[in-house]
C-alpha cells in the first residue's frame, strides 16, 4: 500500500483508529477520526466530514496518541550513539567533562542534533528538550539551534555549558544576545531554557544564572537529587532565594529527602523522571514510587543515547518496570505479597504526553482536541503480529509497541513520517557529518583512549562459595552472601 505524500499546507484526517484523546477524561474513541486542518487538530470524533482534498490517513487497527514529549535529552551526545553503554555516572563524568568534552567541535554538536533530532521524529517524540551541555561558545550554541532547525520537530534548547560555571556563562553578554537573536521570530516550534545544575555550595554562586534566567524569562532544568552531585542543600539554596517557581524541570530528582519534595510540591514544580538512565547510571531509584506521595507533575526523557534508548516507548516501559519492581521488593521485605499495583500503563501514557506538556507550559500539546497543535502520531504496522489483538490500548502503547510500529508523524500539521518513513530526511547526508565527528573524535583522542572510553573496567567480584559444588570454603564474606539489600525474607532486618 502507498502512501501518498502530503502537499504543504493540505489538511489531513485519520480514519478508524483507536484514539487516545489524553483529554481531561482520557476519552478513548473506538474506530475515532482525527482532523487536522493547517496546524491544528480541527476535530476528534467518528466519521467526521472533511473538507475536499483532505489526505485520507487509514489508522483502522492502529492506535491515534498526541505527539510524545522528551523533557531531557542530551542531543549532542547521539553522535557517540552507543558509546558508553557500560558506563557508571563517574565515568561519564570523567569522559565528557574533565577529559574529552571539549574535544567537540560546533559542527560536531550540529551533527549529534541532527541526527539525534530525526531519532526522536521517527520514534513519533514530537517534541524533545535539547538538554544542549556541551556549547563551549556561541558558535556551538549556534549549531545547535542551527541543527534543530533544519530538521521539522518541536524543539526546546535548554543551554548550558559543562565547561564553565553557570554564574559565568549565563551572564557573558554574547551568550545572552545569542539567545535574544535566536528567540526573535522562532515560532512555536522552537522554545528555550536555562540548564544548569545546582552543587549545594552554600555561597550559592548559581545564584547569578537565575537571576539571568529571570531577567531573560527563561525557564530553568537541573539535573537534581543525583547520587554523589545534587542533593537537599541545592534545592534548599533555590527555595530560600526564591528560583522554584512551576516551570522549573528537576531531572532525576531520585536522592532527594522528603523535605525537597515538599518544596518542589510546594512550588508547582515538575519532576522529569530518565529511568533507563537512573536505573544503570546511578543517579537514585527512578522516584515514582515516592513521587506520587507528594502529587508532583511527572514527565519522561532519555537523557541521553550515549548510553540508551531514544524513544518514548522504552521511557514508559522500564517506568512500569521499575516502580512495580520496588513495590513487589519491598513487600518481599516483609513477607508480603503485592496484589495490586499502583502505576498503571495509562498512567505513564499520560506522563510521555499530557506531563511533557504541562513541564514545558504547554496546553496547546500534549492532547488531542479541537484548537490544540496538530502534533500526532498513528501506530499501525499491519506486518507485524504484535499489532494485534489490540484490546487494552493504554498496555499495547506501553508495553508493546515500538518505534517500528510508528506509522504516519504529525508536527504542527505537517507530516514528518508516513508510512514507517521519514519525510524529507536524507539520512546518507546526516550520516555523514556523523562519520566526520566520530573520525575526529577518533583521532583527537587517539585509539588507545577511545578504546578505554568504550570499554570501562569491571570490578573483580569472587564467584560465591557454592556448598552444591562441594569447593572447598573459602570466606564467611562469600560462603552466605544473600543478593538483597533488604535481608531475608520474612526478617525485620
Ligand atoms: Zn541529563
Amino acid at each position: 500500500m502507498s502512501h501518498p505524500d502530503q502537499v504543504a499546507g493540505q489538511p489531513v484526517v485519520f480514519r478508524n483508529g483507536t484514539v487516545l484523546t489524553m483529554d481531561d477524561a482520557h476519552t478513548v474513541l473506538a474506530g475515532g477520526d482525527v482532523l487536522v486542518v493547517d496546524d491544528r487538530v480541527a476535530a476528534v470524533g467518528t466519521a467526521l466530514d472533511v473538507p475536499e482534498g483532505t489526505l485520507e490517513v487509514d489508522a483502522t487497527g492502529g492506535i491515534v496518541l498526541p505527539g510524545m514529549i522528551d523533557t531531557h535529552r542530551h542531543m549532542w551526545q547521539t553522535a557517540m550513539r552507543g558509546y558508553g553503554a557500560d558506563w557508571t555516572l563517574t565515568q561519564y563524568f570523567v569522559w565528557y567533562y574533565l577529559e574529552h568534552g571539549r574535544a567537540f567541535r560546533p559542527e560536531d554538536v550540529h551533527a549529534g542534533n541532527l541526527l539525534s533530532a530525526w531519532d526522536a521524529l521517527e520514534a513519533g517524540v514530537t517534541t524533545t528538550v535539547d538538554w544542549s551541555h556541551g556549547l563551549q561558545t556561541v558558535d556551538h550554541a549556534e549549531a545547535a539551534v542551527d541543527a534543530l532547525q533544519a530538521v521539522p520537530g518541536r524543539f526546546v534548547l535548554a543551554y548550558g555549558n559543562i565547561q564553565a560555571g553557570p554564574w559565568e556563562w549565563a551572564t557573558d553578554p554574547a551568550v545572552q544576545a545569542f539567545l535574544e537573536r535566536r528567540r526573535t521570530g522562532a515560532g512555536d516550534r522552537l522554545g528555550f531554557q536555562l540548564a544548569f545544575d545546582v552543587t549545594g555550595d552554600p555561597a550559592f554562586p548559581e545564584k547569578a544564572a537565575f537571576e539571568a534566567a529571570r531577567e531573560l524569562g527563561l525557564p530553568v532544568t537541573t539535573h537534581a537529587g543525583v547520587w554523589g552531585a545534587t542533593n537537599d542543600e541545592g534545592i534548599r539554596l533555590m527555595h530560600e532565594h526564591g528560583f522554584m517557581t512551576p516551570e522549573t524541570v528537576y531531572v532525576h530528582a531520585a536522592t532527594l529527602t522528603t523535605d525537597s519534595y515538599h518544596r518542589i510540591a510546594a512550588t508547582g514544580g515538575s519532576i522529569s523522571v530518565s529511568t533507563e538512565s537512573e536505573q544503570s547510571a546511578g543517579q537514585g531509584y527512578p522516584p515514582t514510587w515516592q513521587v506520587r506521595r507528594h502529587g508532583i507533575p511527572v514527565s519522561l526523557s532519555m537523557d541521553t543515547s550515549v548510553w540508551w534508548s531514544s524513544d518514548l516507548f522504552s521511557a514508559m516501559r522500564t517506568t512500569l518496570g521499575a516502580d512495580r519492581s520496588r513495590e513487589h521488593l519491598e513487600a518481599h521485605a516483609k513477607g508480603e505479597t503485592v496484589t495490586q499495583v499502583h502505576l498503571r500503563a495509562e498512567q505513564v501514557v499520560d506522563w510521555a504526553t499530557r506531563g511533557g506538556a504541562r513541564a514545558l507550559g504547554r496546553d496547546d500539546l500534549g492532547s488531542l482536541e479541537p484548537g490544540k497543535k496538530a502534533d500526532v502520531v498513528l501506530i499501525r504496522n499491519d506486518d507485524s503480529p504484535v499489532s494485534f489483538p489490540l484490546l487494552n490500548p493504554y498496555g499495547h502503547v506501553a508495553f508493546q509497541a515500538q518505534r517500528g510500529d510508528v506509522h504516519t508523524v504529525l508536527v504542527d500539521g505537517r507530516m514528518v513520517k508516513s508510512g514507517h518513513r521519514l519525510v524529507g530526511a536524507d539520512l546518507p547526508a546526516v550520516r555523514a557529518t556523523l562519520d566526520a565527528t566520530v573520525e575526529h573524535l577518533r583521532s583527537t583522542l587517539g585509539e588507545e583512549a577511545w578504546a578505554a572510553g568504550m570499554n570501562p573496567a569491571t570490578p573483580d567480584d569472587e564467584v560465591l562459595d557454592n556448598p552444591y559444588t562441594y569447593t572447598e570454603y573459602k570466606s564467611d564474606s562469600t560462603h552466605d552472601a544473600r543478593g538483597t539489600v533488604f535481608g531475608e525474607p520474612g526478617s525485620s532486618a
